[in-house]
């Protein structure tokens, strides 16, 4: 068994506001495991409303210094930290492994991500224009100022421990506005970890704030607080209900990043080998836990068998196990939740008619392991009425069924309440550009099953949320825009 010792990773487990770091008021903590042993790993503040408000307050003191500086200023601290950020890569991706339960290299390869998003930022910022318009009146000028918006707050989930932080903190900060990160309960050492570096690039005390806790508590004093001016939510859609409803109060900006159930479609001109491979870049990166993951496969019922096989063939290679070791490819499940819910999605495909090809169960880790390493799973006969076809299934599973026509693979892809990202197959230009137009989500990988970077705008339609993370369509959702109509006096 592979144990990693915190205190080899040199990783500061309190909380950070005003600079400083704290534990909670009342010295409350929580702890935090190791998904693949259970064995406990730290122990972090368990904060609430009181703390929360103070990291409120420390971001809105910094603001007036943060918002006035230069988008240079600002951009070469945002660097100086994506640098940090690479430097101490090893590190951050061994804590993430260590927390999340992610193989080594998908956490290396999270890392450079996460610090591309504040690369990005750093220098989006400096193309923040504002604009002029030709006014009705020649004793007029009309000008629109771009401007920060104020305090941010952040609340991110356990599955991009990093990079979900980073696609809101680059842009937000960029932009001039102060945040308050709120990680997941299962990943705070990673947000942590990144808060200590941003000291040590030098952003000034309260920029960053970082608060672990009780979610309810820190939730509702993140929407009870009026200097609260816009909330960046990524979780499930569940939960961004609640906060939606939360936010109406006092009408506070938001942009909702919520789950996905990306259909993945092979047509019957697709490279079968090409589909494949994107099918396993999608389906099984960070053990099928990802928001755009696909979660269901139309395949033409003349390319069915090929590309069942194929994707068979290439589930066979994959090593089940513990992150740490450098040859696995699917880690453990986050938690227990996450185990039932897949179990419960395979053995209702089941009852409902459909059949396992491979896997189906849980994958022995070996001594020591918790049970929580699910095997990559294939399964034939996809049908409506399953609850893998309407629901996240979070894991390792690829339910498949077969289509005839192009109309119809089209409407069984949109049959759903979600849209973030949909996949397909095809090497006819004009149905990849019809079918792209036709599907109702907000990414479309057209022969890609990777289509996630940060120069792109990244985000869903439906109850998959608004809002747009990444590329330079996500400097608007953190700037506010004015108009000054200015009289220039006389007639
Ligand atoms: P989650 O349960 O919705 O939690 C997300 C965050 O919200 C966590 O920090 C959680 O805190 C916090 N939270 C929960 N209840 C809250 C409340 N009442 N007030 C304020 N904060 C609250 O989601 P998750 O299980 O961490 O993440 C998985 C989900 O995220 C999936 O649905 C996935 O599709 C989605 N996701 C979407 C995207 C995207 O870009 N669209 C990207 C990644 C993941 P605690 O952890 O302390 O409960």
């Amino acid at each position: 068994m592979m144990n990693i010792d915190l205190s080899e990773l040199d990783i500061e487990s309190r909380n950070l506001v005003a600079g400083q770091w704290i534990g909670a008021a009342d010295g409350r903590t929580f702890a935090v495991a190791d998904p693949a042993t259970d064995r406990e790993i730290a122990q972090v503040p368990l904060c609430g409303a009181a703390e929360t408000r103070q990291a409120v307050e420390a971001a809105a003191r910094a603001w007036p210094d943060w918002r006035s500086r230069t988008a240079a200023e600002r951009g070469s601290l945002l660097a100086a930290l994506a640098d940090l950020m690479m430097r101490h890569r090893e590190r951050l991706a061994r804590l993430m492994t260590l927390e999340q339960g992610k193989p080594i290299t998908e956490s290396r390869g999270e890392i450079a991500y996460a610090a591309s998003f504040l690369d990005w930022a750093a220098e989006e910022g400096r193309r923040l224009y504002g604009e002029t318009i030709p006014a009705s009146h020649r004793q007029k000028r009309i000008l629109v100022l771009r401007q920060s918006i104020g305090v941010v707050a952040a609340i991110t989930p356990w599955n991009f421990p990093s990079a979900m932080i980073t696609r809101k903190l680059g842009p937000a900060l960029a932009c001039g506005n102060t945040c308050v990160v709120k990680p997941a309960e299962q990943t705070p050492l990673s947000a942590l970890a990144l808060g200590d570096l941003a000291m040590q690039a030098g952003f000034p005390p309260g920029v960053i704030n970082v608060i672990t806790g009780d979610p309810h508590a820190i939730g509702r004093e993140i929407f009870g607080n009026t200097a609260v001016r816009k909330v960046s939510f990524t979780g499930s859609t569940e939960v961004g209900r609640i906060l939606m409803r939360q936010a109406a109060d006092h009408v506070v900006r938001l942009s909702l990043e919520l789950g996905g159930h990306a259909p993945f479609i092979v047509f019957e001109d697709a490279d079968i080998d090409a589909a494949v491979a994107g099918a396993m870049a999608s389906k099984f990166r960070n053990s099928g836990q990802t928001c755009v993951c696909a979660n269901r496969f139309f395949v033409h019922e003349s390319a069915y068998e090929k590309f069942a096989a194929g994707l068979a063939r290439a589930m066979a290679s994959l090593r089940v196990g513990c992150g740490f070791d450098e040859n696995v490819q699917i880690g453990p499940l986050i938690d227990d939740d996450a185990v039932a819910k897949v179990t419960s999605h395979v053995s209702d495909a089941l009852a409902h008619g459909a059949t396992v090809r491979t896997g189906g169960d849980l994958a022995a880790a070996g001594p020591g392991y918790a049970k929580r390493f699910f095997a990559p799973t294939l399964i034939d006969g996809l049908t409506a009425d399953m609850r893998i076809c309407r629901e996240e299934t979070f894991g390792p599973v690829a339910p498949l069924r077969a289509f005839t026509g192009e109309e119809e693979a089209i409407a069984l892809a949109n049959d759903s309440p979600y849209g973030l990202a949909a996949y397909f197959y095809t090497r006819d230009a004009s149905r990849l550009m019809r079918v792209a137009e036709a599907l109702e989500y907000g990414i479309v990988g057209a022969n890609d099953g990777m289509p996630s970077t940060a120069q792109a705008p990244f985000g869903g339609v439906k109850q998959s949320g608004f809002g747009r993370e990444g590329g330079r369509h996500v400097m608007h959702e953190y700037s506010n825009v004015k108009y000054v109509s200015w009289g220039l006096g006389g007639a």
